[in-house]
């Protein structure tokens, strides 16, 4: 839509991060909306891990990404959050005490305070240098996983050292026809319990390691694979048998139009002040994955505290002066719900 729309905040991301800011600015009386250059909500959790189970949300000892989406969205709910889904924020102007956003297809925002909660910008795989990857990419070749299912009863490769590839083999064992797991370097690193979890696999014989070793070629026609060449640093090839290759090498940061804002940045990341959010811009707070303090940690759960943060602080530039009475979500009482 080219429609022109006026709100408290505007929220640049409808990542996890995003979603609970809405609810934090909610509780505090404050109107938003929230922007997203997915179709969907959700950030990462949606688009690339909705099946993955998370075991570090307070309060769930386990959570489908997708399933934690549906309840943030759901929490937002009473608060009239309005979405503008689909549309990258390309433009951020401030016009004295307020700001302009202005997306791709055209929508115009006016707010008094803007949350980025944008992640690590717009995001896309890290790709790996094979020769005629692109021919095989969607087809047997995935950056991503959306249905576990999917991966019945295939051979699937995967590549890389990290948290995705770890946890991708332990979500995958017993769906797979068999996973190997190629890494330029014996050691993992992912989280200990799940690298653990991995070694512990890897001598029950239910995914082999194939360490140390760096995807060297795909073999296979028409897009889809019959095999991947690995080879050693000293250029010893082997062949392994794949119907499926999962390359997990991060994702690349693109900040795109937000590095052109004029706040401060530390190394593609929005320098914040860690107590309020605020970025170098008065009324810009930044939260979640792409804000940079001290001991970030780049956690759900950090997002969510610092979600909060920022909220009570844009509160003071909303209503100055205003005295804070409640604090709490059960002294408040939520539009919506029995109280
Ligand atoms: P994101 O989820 O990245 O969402 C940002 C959103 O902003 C995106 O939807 C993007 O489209 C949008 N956006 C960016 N720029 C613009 C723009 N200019 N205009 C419009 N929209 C824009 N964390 C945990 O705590 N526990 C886990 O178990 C866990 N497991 C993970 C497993 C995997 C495989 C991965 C990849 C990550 C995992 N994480 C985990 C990390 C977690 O997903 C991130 O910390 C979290 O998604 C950050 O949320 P966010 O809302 O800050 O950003």
């Amino acid at each position: 839509s080219s429609a022109a729309h006026e709100t408290d905040v505007v929220i640049i991301g409808a990542g996890p991060v995003g979603l609970f800011a809405i609810f934090e600015c909610g509780m505090l009386r404050m109107r938003c909306h929230v922007v997203d250059a997915l179709d969907t909500a959700g950030g990462q959790c949606a688009a690339l891990y909705p099946e993955k189970p998370i075991y570090d949300i307070p309060g769930h000892p386990r959570i489908d990404a997708a399933d934690l989406i549906d309840r943030l969205v759901e929490q937002a709910a009473p608060f009239s959050p309005v979405y503008h889904l689909g549309q990258q924020v390309t433009a951020l102007v401030q016009d004295g005490e307020r700001f302009h956003v202005e997306t791709s297809t055209g929508t115009r925002i006016t707010a008094r305070a803007v949350v980025v909660a944008a992640g690590v910008g717009a995001f896309g795989p890290n790709r790996p240098p094979l020769d005629g990857i692109e021919a095989y990419e969607g087809r047997s070749v995935f950056y991503m996983v959306k249905r576990r299912e999917d991966m019945r009863g295939k051979r699937v490769v995967i590549a890389g050292g990290g948290d995705s590839a770890v946890d991708w083999a332990l979500a995958l064992a017993g769906i797979a026809a068999s996973i190997m797991v190629v890494h330029r370097r014996p050691k993992f690193r992912a989280a200990p319990e799940m690298a653990a979890r991995l070694d512990q696999l890897a001598r029950d014989g239910a995914i082999e390691l194939v360490v140390p070793y760096q995807l060297h070629a795909l073999a296979g026609a028409g897009g889809m694979l019959t095999g991947v060449d690995v080879a050693t640093l000293d250029g010893v090839v082997r062949r392994l048998d794949a119907d499926v290759l999962l390359p997990f090498f991060g994702l690349a940061m693109n900040l795109g139009p937000i590095a052109e804002w004029g706040l401060d940045l530390d190394r593609s990341h929005i320098a914040v002040e860690p107590s309020t959010c605020a970025s170098s811009v008065p009324g810009i707070h930044a939260v979640g994955d792409i804000a940079s303090y001290p001991g970030k940690l780049k956690l759900i759960l950090s997002g969510f505290a610092e979600a909060a943060a920022a909220a009570h602080a844009i509160r003071g530039r909303i209503f100055p002066g205003e005295v804070l009475h409640f604090e709490y979500s059960t002294t408040q009482g939520v539009p919506g719900l029995a109280a």
